[in-house]
């Protein structure tokens, strides 16, 4: 009924505590003890239920507990173990933004990656950038810096994450927790090749890695995306 009662680890529960969090919500209660557990867990929960921390405590937490960090300097590709897919910018920079609280001071690292600014935004920058002769930089080259710095937890929009696969920035093959947050408005939005193409390259059943499927609604979607729900 408290967090104290939940072996969080140090860092987590210090973390809690700074929060000012005491009791789970409905969606934590349920879910912590199952993910904590090493099951792959399916949630229908709204935004405002917990369902973040729902899903960041058992993966930070999952982290913690695995080998020590090793994070070379500078590295062209990252290798997080764990990727928390949004369908909106908005929502990728909310979690990012509840993860680090979460994170905090337990070395775990957390880097968000969305797509650029609006493309006008980006042409107008372009076109400034190429008339002044300068090399040309978009926004998100700040996200590649702060990639570069080393991950564990990737939180990104899916068509941003495409992207960085494609450009060989992020491997997917240290991979060990797949959260899809809100994966019925992904797929409502038209995001499931991209969803394709990322879960393939994790080879999920083999590796065992851990699935966390959020739904913002109770409707269920008959696609096999091989996630071992
Ligand atoms: P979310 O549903 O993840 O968007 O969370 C909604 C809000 O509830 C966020 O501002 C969280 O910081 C807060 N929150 C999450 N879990 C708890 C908790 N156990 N106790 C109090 N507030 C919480």
């Amino acid at each position: 009924n408290t967090f104290a009662e939940i072996d969080l680890g140090d860092a987590l529960n210090e973390n809690i505590r700074r929060c000012k969090y005491v009791k789970p919500t409905p969606v934590q209660r349920h879910a912590i003890p199952i993910s904590l557990g090493g099951r792959d867990l399916m949630a229908c929960a709204q935004t405002g239920s917990g369902k973040t921390a729902a899903f960041c405590f058992p993966i930070i937490c999952g982290i913690m507990k695995g080998p020590p960090l090793q994070r070379p300097r500078g590295m062209r590709t990252v290798y997080p173990q764990a990727l928390i897919l949004s369908p909106t910018r908005e929502l990728s920079v909310q979690i990012h933004e509840e993860a680090r609280k979460f994170a905090y001071q337990s070395g775990v690292r957390v880097v968000v990656a969305y797509g650029g600014a609006p493309i006008n935004q980006q042409v107008i920058l372009f076109v400034t950038l190429a008339y002044f002769n300068h090399e040309v930089l978009f926004i998100t080259d700040f996200q590649l810096r702060e990639l570069e710095r080393g991950v564990e937890i990737l939180v990104a929009t899916p068509g941003r994450l495409v992207d960085l696969l494609e450009r060989a920035r992020v491997s997917l093959q240290m991979i060990r927790y797949l959260c899809l947050d809100e994966a019925d408005r992904m797929l409502d939005m038209g995001f499931e090749p991209q969803i394709r193409k990322i879960v393939e390259q994790m080879d999920m059943p083999q590796r065992g890695v851990i699935a966390y499927v959020l739904l913002k609604s109770c409707i269920f979607y008959s696609i096999d995306m091989n996630i071992p729900i």
